[in-house]
């Protein structure tokens, strides 16, 4: 048995939220381990990007329920609460770096947070470290910029240059890319091809089937404030809205075909 399409799970921070805007992108510690044993326990597996990627490409068969782990940005907590549950558990992760913050902040959330306050990013040090335990890292461009808006240059040099820098760091190479904010258009997509990633991540939901575009793979966002039953409803769903009347719609959507097919 193969896997007919993957999904791939978004997270960003792994620490409490100190208001509504940051609940959706800061999980809890505890919350972010349930999770994980909601998936273990639905038979899910994590494997990693490159698998994914090769998958795609047609050059290797996945298992079904295989789904890929990504965070965005490099949080400092994603090691510290992170890594240990995925550890225990044998899973891969991939977190997506914004080369130019090593090791400050996430700067580019301080006008929309409402408290107005930042978050730690990981240093050169803990990335190392977390690379030698396995860790993959690719790049989440050199600004964090919302890419559509740059031109042609400052858009060559974001996508190059965070590539050039993290290798650097990494000593191997990076493959791929995650559109800061989601946002991406065809010239994003030119231009990440380009700059020679083999795979770029988006923010748009759904399934990954073997024909989605390997520069726009799809990516559910997992809320902080989503439940270990909201996060398997997303996951039946393939969407970002895991409440039970989603679901409920959706199994009423397919009795309803079902019945106009025997009808
Ligand atoms: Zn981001």
């Amino acid at each position: 048995m193969t896997a007919e399409s993957v999904l791939v799970l978004m997270y960003h921070r792994v620490g409490e939220a100190r208001n509504a805007w940051e609940a959706r992108y800061a999980i809890g510690a505890s919350r972010f381990a349930e999770h994980m044993r909601a998936l273990q326990a639905a038979g899910f597996r994590a494997v990693e990007a490159s698998a994914l990627v090769d998958w795609l490409e047609g050059a290797a068969s996945l298992p079904p329920r295989s789904f890929v782990l990504t965070f965005d940005d490099g949080f400092r907590d994603v090691r510290q609460h992170a890594l240990p549950v995925l550890q225990r558990l044998g899973w891969p992760f991939t977190v997506f770096l914004v080369s130019g913050l090593i090791g400050q902040q996430d700067l580019w959330t301080r006008s929309a947070n409402p408290d107005g306050v930042t978050y730690p990013l990981l240093d050169a040090t803990e990335i190392r470290e977390m690379q030698r335990a396995g860790v993959a890292f690719q790049s989440h461009t050199r600004s964090h910029a919302s890419l559509p808006t740059l031109d042609d240059e400052q858009l060559a040099t974001e996508l190059a240059d965070s590539r050039a820098e993290l290798q650097a760091l990494l000593g191997t190479p990076v493959h791929f890319l995650a559109y800061p904010f989601g946002h991406v258009d065809e010239r994003v997509v030119r231009a990440a091809k380009q700059a020679g990633y083999r795979a770029a991540f988006s923010t748009q939901p759904g399934f990954n089937r073997r024909d989605v575009d390997r520069h726009r793979i799809r990516r559910i966002d997992v809320y902080g404030t989503d439940t270990a039953n909201q996060l398997l409803r997303k996951v039946k769903l393939g969407m970002n809205d895991g409440s039970v009347s989603n679901l409920a719609r959706y199994y009423w959507g397919r009795a309803k075909s079902r019945l106009q097919a025997t009808s």
